[in-house]
């Protein structure tokens, strides 16, 4: 069983080298590994498996080489690179037969990985394991055929127990201990996340309430300052300037307000179709401005049970970000659908899109790309409306292709 404990060794040396990468890439704040360092650790790896191959004849080398290729290709997205690598590695062990057909299998394989790798990460945790462990076989039953086809002089039984029991194992560990950590990362964002949003809520009700009074009370005397007949124009156009950042305050305090207070003041049928066209006519300034052709597809019969200005403020505020997103005009649909059990609307634009940070950062408070002119209330009031709704949200975007939001209520 010569192969068999040359596989068990390369695959122990594959943890203990997975190991120190795992406790390298923990001491990153956000747990992320940049494409160098996977890239590394990753021909660390291969060289370590290429260094202890078991050869049965000069020119074959056997060894677990298509582990890390697989992994990083899956999971890391270099796939590419590793192929290329790895036949790079076995040029320096001569230039054999070996060496081609690795080639044979390497260049179709790094073809393979690169459109692969968008798919794979669009499947769920369990089907992303089941994929891996599959595709290790299929690599294992390639490289046994190859080794049928030169019929070389080699324990079968060892070869078959080898090829077929090693890599399928060790593929399983590493995709079950990674998805593992990718969802103890997830669950540690959400904590942090949702600890952040808890502070602002408490800190928004307590702040908001005492600066409305005198806010509003402000506001009453700049009309009254504005109505005197003795006021001189230089002083109307200082009040006007106060009067409109007083009205920004206060835009800002309702935002704070909704979000504290998520729960429903009022609940009532609210006629959604009804509520996206007032909605939309009342931003077509905005969409003018920034020549944004509105298109709705609006069922007629849908109904959300909730809070009416609520659901106002929500939608005016994803619509606005969506025409924001389009500073060179473009075009923004609002969809409609219904089915027995959910209400769904679909908010798409083809604006500037998101890259993955952002879109993790999407309804955190004071998160704005728009410097000065946002405030970065806007979503979080969205998201907290939304889930006083008892609704959720799915937000799919690209950069330079556009966003679509979904928001999905039951209908009851
Ligand atoms: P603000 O609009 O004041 O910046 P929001 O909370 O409304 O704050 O939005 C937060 C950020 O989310 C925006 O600054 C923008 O970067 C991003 N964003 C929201 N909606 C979209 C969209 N439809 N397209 C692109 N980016 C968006
Ligand atoms: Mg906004």
């Amino acid at each position: 069983m010569e192969i068999t404990m040359h596989f068990f060794f390369n695959l122990s040396l594959i943890m203990i080298i997975l190991f120190f990468a795992l406790v390298w890439s923990g001491k990153n704040k956000n747990f992320s590994i940049s494409r160098w360092s996977s890239l590394f650790w990753c021909s660390v790896l291969l060289w370590s498996c290429f260094q202890f191959s078991y050869h049965p004849t000069p020119s074959i080398s056997m060894d677990l080489r298509e582990l890390p290729v697989l992994i990083g290709g899956l999971y890391l997205g270099i796939g590419p690179m590793l192929s290329i690598i790895v036949i790079v590695i076995r040029g320096f062990y001569g230039l054999d037969s070996g060496f081609f057909s690795n080639i044979a299998l390497y260049l179709p394989l790094a073809f393979f990985f690169w459109r692969i790798y968008p798919w794979f990460w669009k499947q769920r945790p369990y089907r992303r394991v089941v994929f891996s462990i599959s595709l290790g076989l299929v690599l294992s039953l390639l490289t046994l055929a190859c080794l049928e086809f030169m019929n070389l002089n080699i324990n079968r039984f060892d070869a078959y127990f080898a090829y077929l029991v090693v890599p399928p194992l060790g593929i399983t560990m590493i995709s079950v201990t990674s998805e593992f950590v990718i969802r103890t990362f997830h669950l540690q964002n959400k904590l942090i996340k949702s600890g952040k949003l808890e502070v602002v809520e408490q800190m928004g009700a307590a702040i908001s309430h005492e600066i409305r009074n005198p806010l509003t009370a402000a506001k009453g005397f700049v009309q009254l300052l504005l109505e005197d007949p003795k006021t001189t124009t230089k002083h109307i156009d200082y009040l006007s300037i106060i009067s409109q950042e007083l009205d920004l305050a206060e835009q800002v305090i309702k935002d704070y307000l909704t979000f504290s207070k998520p729960s429903l003041e009022k609940v009532e049928p609210i006629h959604v179709m009804e509520e996206l066209t007032l909605i939309v006519k009342m931003l077509k300034p905005t969409s003018n401005q920034y020549s944004v052709d509105i298109i709705t597809q609006l069922e007629k019969a849908g109904y959300l049970v909730g809070d009416r200005q609520k659901f106002q403020q929500c939608f005016f505020n994803v619509i606005k970000n969506g025409i924001e997103s389009m500073p060179r005009g473009g075009q923004l649909s609002i969809k409609t659908k219904s089915d027995q059990r959910n209400l769904t609307i679909i908010v798409k634009d083809n604006g500037v899109g998101m890259t993955k940070e952002q879109l993790d950062r999407l309804g955190e408070p004071y998160y704005s790309t728009k410097g000065s002119k946002g405030t970065g209330l806007g979503m979080m009031v969205v998201y907290s409306i939304v889930r006083a709704m008892n609704g959720i949200i799915r937000v799919q975007s690209e950069v330079g292709v556009g966003t679509t939001f979904r928001f999905i209520f039951p209908s009851k």
